[in-house]
């Protein structure tokens, strides 16, 4: 998750202007959404597909992912932290899987316990003290709710067998991670060298890493049809669309949300009630 992108969003505007001044002569044109222009280095199939999905598209990018150690890999970026590779943001399915109020991905993880490692090397990578921390907060947040899924944390260097591994990259305040495949947890959960910062505490620390690990079991953004969080206000109705409401959690802006996109340094790092309510329904 990241603080707020308002360049990417004129980015995105200015480019959706040019789409218009440029597409006065198609003809059947039925469905503006559908019909927008790739961003640049975007293939118009994965660029419709994230649409369909439902995702806020506004600042999709093309990245390379750093993995633990410094390997890279080419990805999607979307909503500003979530990774996916082309093939799985192409194989996701549409449909009722995509449910909103607290959003979810189609795909959940197996019940079970997840090994999950905090990366410790002596490198890059390797979380800070306040991060280290910041993790074992987060797994007990999860933890304590007694879910059909519990993490089993562990802190060194040894990941390539954990379920997840959660690190260190070097960028400004927040993280990234994924969505889960085959009922596995998304693996990989990067925290930015910008949380090392005396600007954050523990607590919001915390917050960016309960998020991300919401995400690598299948949360999606709370306010992904606004991004309301970030200060933007985009698609704004839309809430709902293609989406399926769990019952007893909210259907308009849910500013405490941990699920929130954009987070500020005031966060508590704690679930609210609708996010429980969200996890003990979902798992
Ligand atoms: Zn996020």
């Amino acid at each position: 998750m990241k603080k707020f992108k308002n360049l990417a969003l004129l980015m995105a505007l200015a480019m959706g202007l040019t789409f218009t001044s440029c597409s006065k002569d198609t003809a059947n044109v039925v469905d503006e959404e559908q019909e927008a222009l790739a961003p640049v280095g975007i293939p118009q199939d994965a660029f419709e597909k994230a649409q369909s999905l439902h995702f806020n598209t506004f600042d999709m990018q093309k990245t390379m992912f750093e993995k633990p150690g410094g390997k890279m890999e080419e990805a999607y970026l979307l909503e500003g932290d979530i990774i996916m590779s082309h093939d799985q943001l192409m194989s996701m399915e549409i449909g009722d899987g995509i449910t909103s109020k607290q959003y979810r991905t189609n795909n959940l993880v197996s019940p079970g316990v997840i090994t999950i490692i905090g990366y410790t090397a002596n490198n890059s990578n390797g979380l800070s003290s306040k991060m280290q921390t910041a993790l074992q907060w987060a797994v007990n947040n999860y933890n304590r709710l007694n879910l059909n899924i519990s993490f089993q944390l562990t802190f060194g260097t040894n990941w390539q067998d954990k379920d997840m591994v959660v690190y260190q990259t070097n960028g400004s305040a927040g993280g990234s991670a994924g969505f889960p495949s085959g009922g596995n947890p998304y693996k990989f959960v990067q925290l930015f060298s910008g949380l090392n910062s005396s600007i954050y505490d523990t607590n919001v620390v915390e917050h960016v890493t309960t998020h991300e690990i919401g995400h690598s079991v299948g949360f999606r953004h709370t306010d992904w049809f606004s991004r309301q969080s970030c200060g933007q206000n985009t698609n704004e109705g839309s809430a709902g669309v293609g989406a399926i409401h769990i019952p007893g959690t909210p259907t308009g802006y849910d500013a405490s949300s941990i699920m929130v996109a954009c987070f500020s340094s005031s966060e508590d790092g704690e679930f609210n009630n609708n996010d429980i309510t969200a996890l003990n329904f979902l798992y």
